[in-house]
């Protein structure tokens, strides 16, 4: 049974593959001096009936669990490779420094052959002292489950929670989105398949990448995230990942937090770094 409002998502990061600001550039959006503007790498804390995880580890990992103070996690689940949801798992090391036991993370197969190039040292047969310790699960596109030892009122118990992975594209690459009871967390995504919005049912919070205002490859621009926002009719939802290019300064549209907030209409909203959101 979900524990009403015990249940939480942290943003850690809402920016795209860049950050924003970017570096060297002199937009209006990147020249904001508005907390809210200053996005690191998407990734989100979840607790969810009790248990702890970080949706993706992206290059701000180590900032992101400074400021949050994250020091323990059950699991780190990756939507899929690209750097900026991977580039921060050197740094789990930490966690396996006072937990004295490898980080568990769950992905799918070709996310693992390529954690296998990037990180070829952890996967060494005789790998040298001190590196960061993965605990790797496999997952499809099918329903899995976390699970851990837990002591309530002086009883060990085994705490489980289902995750629902949802099969979405980003351009041609399949990747994941999670959802945990009745939040969703969607990001890098530039198309769901019919079948698969039988799965975005019910929400109560949904989280949508959005990119730009005009055009992209591999992920939603704002107009696009709106209507997806319509037809998954979540109670409420949170664009992410968002680029400096939500600011169109040719044609004179703000794309700062305060007007891009009041643009989205009823029900969506814009996040932002450190926004904790119960559910
Ligand atoms: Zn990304
Ligand atoms: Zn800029
Ligand atoms: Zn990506």
């Amino acid at each position: 049974m979900s524990d009403k409002n015990k249940n939480s998502i942290t943003f850690l990061g809402t920016g795209t593959s860049t950050g924003v600001p970017m570096i060297g550039c002199k937009c209006s959006l990147c020249s904001s001096t508005d907390p809210k503007d200053k996005r690191l790498r998407s990734s989100a804390f979840i607790e969810y009936e009790g248990f702890k995880i970080l949706i993706d580890c992206g290059p701000d990992f180590r900032q992101q669990a400074l400021i949050h103070n994250i020091t323990d996690l059950d699991a780190i689940l990756l939507t899929h490779q690209h750097k900026d949801h991977t580039g921060g798992l050197d740094d789990v090391r930490a966690l396996n420094y006072f937990k004295k036991e490898p980080t568990p993370i769950y992905c799918e197969k070709r996310v693992l052959e390529s954690l296998k190039k990037e990180y070829s040292y952890v996967f060494e047969p005789n790998p040298y002292p001190g590196i960061p310790k993965f605990d790797i699960h496999l997952i499809e596109e099918t329903p899995f489950s976390l699970k851990k030892e837990v002591i309530e009122e002086g009883k060990t118990i085994t705490k489980r929670i289902e995750i629902i992975p949802i099969r979405v594209y980003h351009y041609k690459m399949p990747i994941l989105a999670f959802r945990f009871g009745s939040l969703c967390y969607l990001t890098d995504c530039s198309e769901i398949p019919q079948d698969q919005m039988e799965k975005l049912k019910g929400l109560d919070i949904f989280t949508i990448n959005c990119i730009n205002r005009t055009h992209h490859i591999s992920h939603f621009t704002l107009s696009q995230a709106l209507e997806v926002i319509k037809e998954v009719g979540a109670k409420r939802s949170y664009l992410t990942h968002l680029s400096h290019q939500m600011a169109d300064d040719e044609n004179q549209i703000d794309g700062r937090y305060y007007a891009l907030s009041k643009e989205v209409g009823k029900g969506v909203y814009v996040s932002y770094d450190g926004l904790k959101v119960t559910f």
